[in-house]
């Protein structure tokens, strides 16, 4: 015990994962202690803990639109994007696949898995924003089309993909088709700011992530249109449906399905005021730096953008460099590839926004949280400021 108060954190890494809100984890804290039952035993503990289960299922099978039985729960969103790829292709011979450039490598690794067994994939260009041309998934398709997986928005640079456009598109080519094209999305990084519903987004398929949306790490969950043949990729005791064995997580499902329900109800107009605050702040104050994604817009509507989402590429700088010397100032931010563990790889996602080396090396993103204030911001963009000078400067010195 120093004594010593610590400095408060800037945490502006919302996307990597936000911190549990505090009514979730009250939520939570009877499946920890008193209602430690397992769902699956027929007891009083065990319904006890069945009650959560199953009410948990409720909430998030109304968010979405779907019924109780379509919503099957897992360990996270690379659980669930990896149960919906690899469950609804095993019972098929390997056959076509489209997906895009810049998905998770929760998509991805599963997506170069399958090509290992066969199956031909065709990762699709974006444009300069990130976004996929519906025109180009039409010019895609095979007669053997098994699957299209596209995220919903984008984890590095926020773009919002046409989701519901290109249900649309599958629903109509599926009317004249043999083999159904099924249509998963990672919408990881969607929940409190787009819409969630499936029957909208006429998807058959959706992977959501607990950790996203204030709601605890390890936990998430997988959408399953009725109808739609999936096998599972954990065997046992047939938990889940029979989809995903194991003893559930009955105090992380309950906190994710409370973390949702709250998220749903946020107006994120603030955040999304100080998103546009910053990024204008920085594109002044900052020479030779540039934004990364598409445009803001003033409104939510319009915008293809996800709210909370800031990307740039600053000239000539060492990102990883840039993001440790924030981190001594108090401030967490990512660089753009966070999501892996192995930080010498250039982001894939930014190579395929067409941005240059000189430029790529030196992008670091800051996303935004309901826990943001302006104040924070401005002590943001004046340390940013300072500390892009000073590696300017000392080039050569910091690799
Ligand atoms: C975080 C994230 C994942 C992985 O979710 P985990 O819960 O960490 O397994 C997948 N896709 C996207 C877009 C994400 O942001």
């Amino acid at each position: 015990m120093s004594g010593m108060k610590k400095a408060k954190l800037v945490y502006l890494d919302y996307a990597a994962t936000a911190p549990l809100d505090p009514i979730v984890k009250k939520t939570m804290e009877p499946f920890l202690s008193e209602f430690f039952g397992n769902p699956s035993s027929l007891h009083e503990k065990g319904l006890e803990a069945k009650r959560g289960l199953d009410s948990s299922r409720e909430i998030v099978s109304k968010i979405l639109g779907a019924r109780a039985e379509e919503i099957i729960f897992t360990s996270g969103g690379t659980e669930s994007c990896n149960l919906a790829i690899f469950g609804s292709l095993k019972n098929l011979k390997p056959g076509h696949i489209i997906t895009s450039q810049i998905e998770h490598h929760a998509v991805l690794e599963p997506m170069q898995e399958l090509e290992r067994l066969g199956w031909k994939v065709t990762y699709l260009k974006v444009d300069a924003v990130g976004s996929v041309d519906i025109n180009d998934i039409k010019k895609s398709i095979r007669y053997n089309t098994a699957l299209v997986s596209i995220m919903y928005a984008n984890n590095e640079i926020g773009t919002i993909e046409p989701i519901a456009e290109i249900g649309k598109l599958l629903l109509t080519l599926n009317l004249k088709r043999k083999q159904k094209i099924l249509f998963h999305t990672d919408a990881c990084q969607a929940p409190g700011y787009l819409n969630l519903n499936v029957n909208k987004l006429l998807v058959d398929l959706m992977s959501l992530s607990g950790s996203k949306f204030y709601g605890p790490k390890g936990v998430g969950a997988l959408y399953v249109r009725k109808g739609t043949e999936i096998k599972p990729i954990v065997y046992g005791g047939g938990q889940e449906f029979g989809f995903r064995s194991g003893t559930e997580n009955v105090a992380g499902i309950v906190g994710m399905a409370k973390a949702l329900e709250l998220i749903t109800e946020t107006n994120n107009s603030k955040i999304l005021d100080l998103r546009n605050y910053f990024i204008t702040k920085a594109l002044k104050q900052i020479t030779s730096i540039k934004l990364n994604g598409p445009e803001p817009r003033r409104n939510t509507g319009d915008d293809v953008r996800l709210p909370n989402n800031i990307n740039f590429s600053i000239k000539g700088l060492e990102g990883e460099a840039l993001m440790l010397y924030l981190d001594a100032h108090g401030i967490c931010a990512s660089t753009a590839s966070a999501c892996s563990t192995s930080s010498t790889e250039r982001s894939h996602v930014i190579k395929s926004i067409g941005v240059k080396n000189k430029w790529a090396r030196g992008t670091i993103r800051f996303t935004l949280g309901k826990h943001t204030t302006k104040k924070e911001i401005d002590y943001v963009i004046f340390k940013l400021k300072v500390l892009v000078e000073l590696l300017r400067r000392s080039k050569g010195t910091i690799k």
